[in-house]
């Protein structure tokens, strides 16, 4: 059997997805970049073909992908993040039985983006939002932090907000850590101040959308997807439904393994 690699070096986390001949996916590792994107790529990598017990010459194909992918000189080749996206984003969606997307919404640590698609899969257009952390996962970080709670935990405090969600207005997350304080010194709750961040964060990844087009369906993607709290407000305020994949954060590592797949394949047919 020969297997596929799909290396996502993120600013704040590497996310590995390895498929078989099938196309199904066997495994995947998500580990943090830290300051050593390459060395941490590389060991992630070898501890996900141990657990799955798969030897390093069966792995015949691996893509890089994100921020870090030019430093993973193993990679027999390098794609740009949007392209791996789409890619992952069409074929997990169509795994689980959902309608053709057109839409993509990603959030990751440092940035955010919105991708539109044609019927095709090709990308047609994208925005992208990397000048501030607010709207990324690093403001979700920054103000998990601040509120001593863990950001897998924002979702369950956004379900527990009554009443209208508090504004944030900040457009930097230093800023938004002191408007925060403040809203805290005025006795707001926890509750309320991340339900008003994620509406904040929805509201301006709203923005971005329109950039490229709100077309249906939408499809939202990266670590921040699985904060259901975020989710929520997102579709509220769209007023549209949008679809989390089952592993929202390994989408774009999924993408570079199918690539992976589909370039081993072409490159056999050639000789
Ligand atoms: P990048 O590709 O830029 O490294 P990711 O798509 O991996 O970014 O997203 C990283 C962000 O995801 C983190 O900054 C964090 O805010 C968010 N995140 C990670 N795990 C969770 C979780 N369990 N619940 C909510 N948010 C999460």
């Amino acid at each position: 059997m020969r297997y596929f690699a799909g290396i996502d070096i993120g600013s704040t986390a590497i996310k590995i997805a390895i498929i078989d001949e099938n196309r199904e996916l066997l495994g995947k590792k998500i580990s943090a970049s830290g300051s050593m994107f390459y060395k941490y790529a590389k060991e992630a990598l070898a501890e996900l073909l141990n657990e799955l017990n798969i030897k390093e010459e069966n792995l015949v194909y691996t893509v890089s992908t994100g921020y870090g992918r030019k430093l993973f000189k193993e990679a027999n080749e390098k794609i740009s993040e949007i392209t791996a996206n789409a890619i992952g984003a069409r074929a997990a969606a169509r795994a689980e039985g959902k309608k053709e997307i057109k839409t993509i919404i990603n959030i990751g640590g440092q940035d955010s983006k919105a991708i539109s698609l044609d019927s095709d899969g090709n990308v047609v257009n994208f925005a992208m939002n990397d000048r501030c952390a607010a709207g990324t996962g690093k403001f979700l970080d920054v103000v998990a932090l601040k509120l001593e709670i863990g950001v897998d935990e924002l979702g369950d405090y956004h379900f527990k907000s009554t009443g209208t969600p508090l504004s944030i207005n900040s457009t930097c997350a230093v800023f938004a850590e002191s408007e925060i304080i403040g809203l805290l010194g005025n006795n707001h709750s926890i509750e309320d101040i991340v339900a008003g961040v994620h509406y904040s964060i929805a509201r301006r990844i709203i923005k971005l959308v329109k950039r490229v087009g709100i077309k249906e369906a939408i499809y939202f993607d990266g670590g921040p997807a699985l904060n259901e709290g975020l989710v929520n407000a997102i579709e509220n305020e769209l007023t549209k439904e949008i679809f989390i994949p089952k592993y929202p954060q390994i989408t774009t590592s999924f993408g570079a393994a199918i690539l992976a797949l589909e370039s081993y394949e072409y490159l056999s047919n050639q000789n």
